[in-house]
Parts: structure tokens; sequence; C-alpha cells
């Protein structure tokens, strides 16, 4: 199949998400590859072309207007709040769910994980197509998560027919995923809507830690995950990078923030930046350039810690392997 890069064919994209095809989008945070939520077979399709677990579920996408309610079975006080204060935008709300959607979306959970992205071109797709569209990020499992539509063309060129293309990312990583079945928010995985922005208006947020023997609630969260395609390497100090780098054969590279890339001079680097909306937006990206240019890409951690840092730093951590253990 030809895989076909626009940025304009919304009714298009409309027609084949109908005829049951998936359709890679634009938003604000990486690109998704969407499919019509009421459909089994769209939505087994999406896991096929992924080649994604089964039992990892997927986000629901809707335009700003769409009536959410007959999704969701019932929601805490905080949620209005959370959604006049936070959408359209990066944060994903998981609800008790009605189960109208296909089972395959939440993979046997009874809830429903839903986002109103703040893109211009997510939100003209969605209003275009008017239905409930699960969408994962558009990549091969396990692989960095696409933030231009060249990166979609690299995992998915001749599996999909279309992709909207609306430029590059600049939020960069996924977005926040909060659930909202308690009495305080939990954040499942974070994102570029911080705890910090969420609880000054739930009153609360804590992120949520799985007890001994529970069910995880967001399964997602337990599998490797954004892997670059090239050796990698993860240090916790400048020093230890550098001892590596020099006795890498190759083209090794050294990737950290702005601060440390300064001190390494005369060094292949790729800088990530300064604060932690620079680096969420910089990480996936330099991911995809590391893995094309470097032999060795060694990682150096980051100092800075607050805010989005909690995400940045997860999603770092997991492209490289660090605190590995239970991930399968
Ligand atoms: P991705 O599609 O790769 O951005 O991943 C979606 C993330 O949302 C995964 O970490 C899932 O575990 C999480 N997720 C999706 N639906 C639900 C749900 N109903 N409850 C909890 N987490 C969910
Ligand atoms: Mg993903």
């Amino acid at each position: 199949m030809e895989t076909k890069i626009s940025k304009t064919d919304f009714a298009l994209a409309a027609e084949y998400i109908r005829a049951g095809e998936a359709v890679a989008f634009h938003t604000e945070t990486v690109y998704g590859l969407g499919a019509n939520a009421f459909s089994d077979e769209a939505v087994k399709h999406i896991f096929s072309l992924k080649g994604r677990p089964s039992d990892n579920p997927l986000i629901v996408h809707v335009h700003r207007g769409y009536d959410i309610k007959p999704l969701i079975d019932s929601e805490p006080p905080y949620a209005k709040a959370l959604r006049e204060a936070f959408l359209p935008g990066p944060l994903t709300m998981v609800y008790p769910s009605t189960g109208k959607v296909s089972e395959y979306v939440s993979c046997g959970l009874n809830t429903l994980a839903i986002r109103v992205p703040s893109s211009v071109t997510a939100q003209k797709f969605l209003k275009e197509v008017d239905l409930p569209i699960a969408a994962p990020s558009a990549n091969l499992s396990k692989h960095v998560s696409p933030v231009t539509a060249q990166h979609v063309m690299e995992d998915l060129c001749g599996k999909i027919p279309l992709i909207l293309d609306g430029g590059a990312c600049n939020g960069g990583i996924e977005s926040t995923v909060l659930d909202c079945t308690g009495e305080v928010p939990k954040i499942l995985r974070a994102g570029l809507v911080t705890r910090e922005m969420i609880a000054k208006v739930a009153h609360g947020c804590e992120f949520y830690q799985k007890k001994e023997g529970e069910k995880p609630k967001s399964p997602g969260m337990s599998y490797k995950h954004y892997l670059p395609r090239c050796k990698t390497a993860f240090c916790e100090s400048a020093e230890e990078a550098v001892k590596i780098y020099q006795a890498a054969e190759g083209t090794p590279y050294l990737l950290c923030e702005s601060k440390t890339a300064k001190e390494l001079e005369g060094f292949r680097v790729l800088d990530l930046g300064e604060t932690g909306e620079e680096m969420a937006e910089r990480l996936y990206a330099l991911l995809h350039e590391g893995e094309k240019k470097a032999t060795l890409l060694i990682a150096i951690q980051p100092t800075r810690k607050d805010g989005v840092m909690a995400g940045v730093l997860n999603r770092l951590h997991r492209a490289f392997g660090v605190n590995d253990g239970e991930t399968k």
C-alpha cells in the first residue's frame, strides 16, 4: 500500500477511518496511529500493525466538542475542573467505562482512557470523523515514539494509507495519564501536565504506586519502550560517560543536558536543552537522530528533577533500560 503524507486531507482520513483503516495523525505530544474505537476489527488492526502486546490498553481521542458522557459511567467531583483547566491538551483522563467502545480498546480493564488533543491537525481530523479514535503512538512497539511524519514513515511506510502531517510535535513526550476513578487523582504516566499543576486544581494528586500482588492499573507502563536501534549506555556522571566514549570503537555520541554539553567541547554531543520542557521536546527527536548516527549512544543523567522532568526521566530511563527489573 502507498503511504501518503498530507497536511490537509481530513475528509480522506475520515473516509479511511470509516472503512476500518488506521491513519496516523499529528498531536501536540507525539504522532498517533488512530482507528475507530467502536470497531473491534479496526482496533485489533492497530495492535497488529504495531506488534503491540494485547494487554496494553489504548487511549481514545476525541474532538473538543465531543460528548463523552455515553462513554463514561461516572466521574469524581474534580474531573470537571481538570477538564476545564487542561483540555484540550496533553492530559489523558481515565474514567470508569460504560463499555460502549470496543472491548479491545481497554484490554479487559473496566476503565477508559480519554484524551482531547490541542493540536490543530488532530482537532480537524477528529472533528471531521466525529468518532472516538483509539490511538497509541504511531511507531512499532518498543521503538522510540515518532515526533515527525518522517519518523512515522520509517516504522509504518507501506502499512497505512495516510499520515496527517502537522509538523514536529512540540510537546515531545506522551500525555500525562491520570487515573480519575478514585477520591484523589493518581498519575499513571508522568507527562507535560505535572503533578503540581494537577494538585492545584484537584486539591491533591499522587503518583500511582503498584501494591505487592496488585494487577497493574496501567499495563503499558510495565513494557520495554522507547528503545533506540543502536547500542546504548547510561551513566550517572559525565566522567563515567567520557571513559566509555573514549574506549568505544566507531562513532559514539553523548546525550545530555546543556549544562553538561558545555563541558564536553570536542565530543560528539546531542544536547537535550536546559529546561524540562526543552528536554521533553527534544528527547525523542534526538533518540531518532542518535540511532542513525551513533554506534553507541551514551546518555548522562540530567541534574534537573522538577516538574516536567518526572516525565522526561521516566522516558529517558526506559529508553536506556535503567531500573528495568520489572519490564517485559
Ligand atoms: P501509548 O498508546 O503507547 O501512548 O500508551 C498508552 C498508555 O495509556 C499506556 O501506558 C496504557 O497503560 C495507558 N492506558 C490506556 N488505557 C488505560 C486505562 N483504561 N487505564 C489505565 N491506563 C491506560
Ligand atoms: Mg507508545
